[in-house]
This record gives structure tokens, C-alpha cells and sequence, in this order.
């Protein structure tokens, strides 16, 4: 199945020169909804994992449902001030001024091996501070998946190192 005839490109959002890549009318059919899960459960499974941990919010919609099939516990990456319990932080660089994520200090055990998982490589910041994240709490980032890489942007190379699963490149 072509995946990239059910992506929306929205040019200029949420802000100008920005193309948007909008997952939502993949979601919104059931086909490709469960062939893109498919093969994130495919890899996952190979890889014999403790843990899916995923980013907000967009990487929850797979995340989840990717944790449900292959038994794993799901993990919930957040923006600032959302998780209710003790955290830890990572800050990032963006193009203009710095964002944060956060995660719960029990969500992960020393030793657990987990996925991390998120919609879109772009640059990889936020993905590299989710794996920092995740290694602060003594897991193992034993594969990174995304449903979309945009290769122009290098992303991978910020991740180096890491195995990682895209189901779709521009
Ligand atoms: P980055 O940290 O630059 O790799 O950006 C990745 C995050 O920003 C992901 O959580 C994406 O959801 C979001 N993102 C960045 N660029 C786009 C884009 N062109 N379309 C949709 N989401 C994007």
C-alpha cells in the first residue's frame, strides 16, 4: 500500500513556508490505519521490548495502539506541566527559542528495553531529547519509529546510532 497518497500536504501552518504533513486523513481510513500499524507492530515484536514510549500528541495515536498489540506498556512522553507525577525534564533548541518534554521518573525501569515512537522526523530535536530522557531513567532506545521522515532535513543524523523505522520518506 502507498502511504504517501493518503498524507495531506497543508502548506503554510501553522506558520508560512512550513508544509504541513497532516496525518489525519490517513487515520480516518481503517486500511491504512491498520497497514501503517502492521508494520510498526512487525518491528516492534522483532525487537522484544518492555516499553512503547511516544510523543505528544500526535505520536499517541500509533504509540498506544502499537503497546496494545505487542503487550507492551505504553509510555507518554509530555509537553510541560501535563504529567501529574514526580518528572524529569529535556529542553531542546528550536528554530526560534526552546520547547520541553517531559516524563514520568517510574515509567521506566533500569534495564527495560523500549521504543520510542513519534509521527514525523523532522529536524530530530525533539527526538533526541526523548531519547535522552529515556536514557536518564536507565532504559535501553533499542528502535525509533516514525509513520514520516523528511530526509532533507537530516534528521538521522542527529540520531546516530539508533535503529530507525520510517514508513514514509519525501
Ligand atoms: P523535529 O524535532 O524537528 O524533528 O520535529 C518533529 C516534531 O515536530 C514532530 O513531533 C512533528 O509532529 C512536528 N513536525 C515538524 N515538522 C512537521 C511537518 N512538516 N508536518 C507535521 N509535523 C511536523
Amino acid at each position: 500500500m502507498d502511504l504517501l497518497t493518503v498524507i495531506r500536504d497543508v502548506p503554510d501552518f501553522p506558520k508560512k513556508g512550513i508544509v504541513f504533513k497532516d496525518i489525519t486523513t490517513l487515520l480516518q481510513k481503517p486500511e491504512a490505519f491498520n497497514f501503517a500499524l502492521n508494520e510498526f507492530v512487525q518491528y516492534a515484536n522483532a525487537k522484544g521490548i518492555e516499553k512503547i514510549a511516544a510523543i505528544e500528541s500526535r505520536g499517541f495515536i500509533f504509540g498506544g495502539a502499537i503497546a496494545s498489540k505487542i503487550g507492551a506498556g505504553f509510555v507518554p512522553i509530555r509537553k510541560p506541566g501535563k504529567l501529574p507525577s514526580k518528572k524529569i525534564s529535556e529542553s531542546y533548541s528550536l528554530e526560534y527559542g526552546t520547547d520541553t518534554i517531559e516524563i514520568h521518573e517510574d515509567a521506566i525501569r533500569s534495564g527495560e528495553k523500549v521504543i520510542l515512537h513519534d509521527d514525523l522526523l523532522a529536524t530530530g530535536g525533539t527526538m533526541q531529547a526523548a531519547i535522552k530522557l529515556i536514557e536518564r531513567l536507565g532504559g535501553i532506545v533499542t528502535g525509533i519509529s516514525f509513520l514520516i521522515e523528511l530526509d532533507f532535513l537530516k534528521g538521522r543524523e542527529l540520531l546516530k546510532g539508533y535503529e530507525i523505522q520510517s514508513l514514509i520518506h519525501y
